[in-house]
């Protein structure tokens, strides 16, 4: 999990910070527009009393929060989480911010969170938990205002309950209202996997863009879970030897490649790929140092660290999980010559599939298997062209690129609107 408490909250919220303070520099941004996107549009705190099956009353507290919603609604998920704060929010919603922004979708940045342990409660009491705060935070929710999605320890189901209680209290059916529901009440085809398939699109582009043929070359993934499960498959499809790959319980390697069926199905038998026979067992702390030639963290936040950075075997990092890499590493991955795909671009997919999903239902008409990912392929491919031509013009990392790019895009979108009133 790659949520965070308190001092790395808001160690989250300085990095994302720190990262438009650079993009600032970088574009020459306007001072004004600069303080603007210092700051949370808006904040709502909100309680969230739920009768236990045992009859107490619990009361948990989340919250909602738009960063910035000049470009279009906002876009971010909803997570469960017994750590997150209101500091790891903000900076998740700022994170929307610019992911929306990389893709040019039309959404702005927002997040949700409520401080709850999903493991420890009744399925009975997660609906009553997610209904009630679905209804605290209703005041921000709307198709063309904010719309949420699944995140850490939500997923469909949640959605669905969410969708459910606003319908219910407004009495009005607005499929457009949240994304990444189940397909029965106007999902997206395609959405689960999208993520992965994005990554995908990043590492083929990045070793293209090295001039570096991907068939037979070796990848490491770090975390097999709703991404790295569905990676290891589309990379080894691809023809890459998936020669790593480690989850919560141990790591597996087979210099030759995982077959990722096998592991697929010794994963889903034991909860872990520790013990697969297809592999022989190995730290996963020594996954890093592995000689490959791209390196895939899908699992936790703030993992590359100045120390992991100085040893990593890969020539190419493609960041699937959110903020993988520490502040502090950046500069060492960049002077070990390391190309870094960024979160904000690498794990966009998912969020395109949601804006899929929400034309779809403003459309009342629902695209097919191959529309979504032809789709899906294209934005994804103009996104990284995009930002491998800023990184170019602007002689920086694709990670600077990438910010600059959102930061010049925002902020063009405030410029044209103006400053009301
Ligand atoms: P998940 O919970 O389905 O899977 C997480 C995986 O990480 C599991 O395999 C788990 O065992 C593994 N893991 C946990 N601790 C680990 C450790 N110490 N070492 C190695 N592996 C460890 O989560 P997910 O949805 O696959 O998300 C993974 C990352 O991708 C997160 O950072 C998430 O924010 C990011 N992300 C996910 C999506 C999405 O569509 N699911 C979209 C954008 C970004």
């Amino acid at each position: 999990m790659d949520t965070l408490g308190g001092d790395m909250a808001s160690a989250a919220w300085q990095a994302i910070t720190s990262r438009l303070d650079d993009a600032a520099e970088l574009i020459g941004l306007d001072p004004g527009i600069h303080r603007i996107l210092q700051n949370c549009e808006r904040v709502l705190e909100v309680s969230v009393p739920v009768r236990m099956d045992d009859g107490r009353v619990e009361v948990f507290i989340g919250w909602r929060i738009h960063h910035d919603t000049t470009r279009g609604p906002g876009k971010g998920g909803i997570r469960f989480h017994p750590t997150v704060d209101v500091d790891e929010v903000r900076a998740l919603a700022a994170g929307m911010t610019y992911k929306t922004a990389v893709l040019d979708l039309p959404f702005g940045g927002a997040k949700g969170g409520v401080r709850c342990d999903p493991t420890a409660l009744s399925l009975g009491e997660l609906e009553r938990l997610t209904r009630r705060y679905a209804y605290e935070i209703m005041p921000l929710l709307g198709t063309d205002r904010d719309v949420p999605a699944p995140d850490i320890n939500t997923d469909g189901r949640v959605m669905a309950w969410l969708m459910d209680t606003i319908a219910m209290t407004t009495g009005r059916h607005q499929a457009g209202i949240v994304t990444g529901k189940p397909l029965s009440i106007g999902g997206t085809r395609a959405h689960s996997g999208a993520t992965s398939q994005g990554v995908v699109v990043c590492v083929r582009a990045a070793f293209s863009a090295i001039g570096l043929p991907i068939v037979g070359r070796r990848a490491v993934i770090q975390g097999f879970g709703k991404v790295g499960g569905p990676l290891a498959f589309l990379l080894s499809s691809a023809g890459m030897r998936v020669v790593a790959v480690s989850d919560v319980g141990g790591a597996v390697i087979n210099e030759g490649g995982l077959d990722p069926g096998e592991l697929a199905d010794h994963v889903h038998n034991t909860g872990s790929v520790a013990g697969f026979a297809g592999g022989d067992s190995v730290d996963p702390d020594a996954m890093y140092a592995l000689p490959c030639e791209v390196f895939i963290p899908a699992a936790l936040g703030g993992v590359i660290t100045p120390e992991v950075a100085e040893k990593l075997g890969a020539r190419i990092m493609v960041e699937a999980a959110n903020g993988p890499t520490t502040l502090a590493a950046e500069p060492v991955l960049d002077s070990r010559g390391i190309l870094v795909v960024p979160d904000i671009l690498a794990n966009a997919g998912g969020v395109t599939a949601s804006y899929f999903e929400w034309a779809q239902n403003r459309q009342g008409m629902a695209w097919d298997d191959e529309l979504v990912a032809d789709r899906l392929r294209a934005c994804m491919e103009g996104a990284f062209t995009a930002v491998w031509t800023k990184a170019e013009t602007l002689g920086v990392s694709v990670r600077r690129a990438s910010f600059a790019l959102a930061v010049e895009r925002v902020a063009a979108a405030i410029e044209a609107r103006g400053l009301f009133p």
